[in-house]
């Protein structure tokens, strides 16, 4: 059974995770969303919540690809995440050389850490390559339209939240 770990924030889930998600699938048997708690990055939603958007978006993606996919909420290393889900494999999404460097210096850490689990990284399809959540609340609270970068729940919840 080959597990995969596609670990994030999610603060929230976007168009361009859910885009990752749907290709993460086709490399795997069960798909773990590790969601972080991150207090140090200030989300704006709580754990609880992002867990709740990357369940529902989940459900649908599952019943699409037909892979079992899982919110496991986590705060302890990500190496130490893998092991506790048992996944074989690290997924992350690529988006431009911003990334690379970051990504770069996780893998070599992760890897000094734990040499069996092996990171694959994926790139969005060009036109949801852009989004990142950061924007995507930047956009909302300044009353722009975000229905391009996140799905309807979504974007319902976005407005809840900045009321
Ligand atoms: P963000 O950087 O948007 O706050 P996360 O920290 O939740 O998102 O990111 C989780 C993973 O998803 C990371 O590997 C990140 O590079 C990837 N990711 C996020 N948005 C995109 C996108 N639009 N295209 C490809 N990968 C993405």
């Amino acid at each position: 059974m080959r597990v995969g770990l596609y670990p994030g924030t999610f603060d929230p889930i976007t168009l361009g995770h859910t885009d990752i998600i749907r290709r993460g699938c086709a490399l795997v048997d069960r798909l773990v969303i590790g969601v972080a708690i991150n207090t140090g990055k200030g989300p704006m939603f709580s754990l609880e919540e992002r867990v709740a958007m990357v369940e529902a978006e989940c459900a649908k993606l599952s019943a699409e690809t037909g892979t079992e996919i899982i919110a496991h909420p986590f705060e302890n290393l990500l190496i130490h995440c893998a092991k506790d889900v048992g996944a074989q494999i690290i997924i992350r999404g690529l988006r431009a050389v911003t990334d690379f460097e970051y990504e770069y210096q996780m893998v070599g850490m992760n890897r000094a850490m734990d040499s069996s689990v092996e990171t694959v990284f994926l790139m969005a399809e060009a036109k949801y390559q852009a989004i990142a959540s950061k924007l995507v609340k930047e956009i909302a609270k300044l009353d722009g339209d975000v229905s391009k970068f996140v799905t309807p729940e979504v974007k319902e919840k976005l407005l809840a939240k900045i009321g």
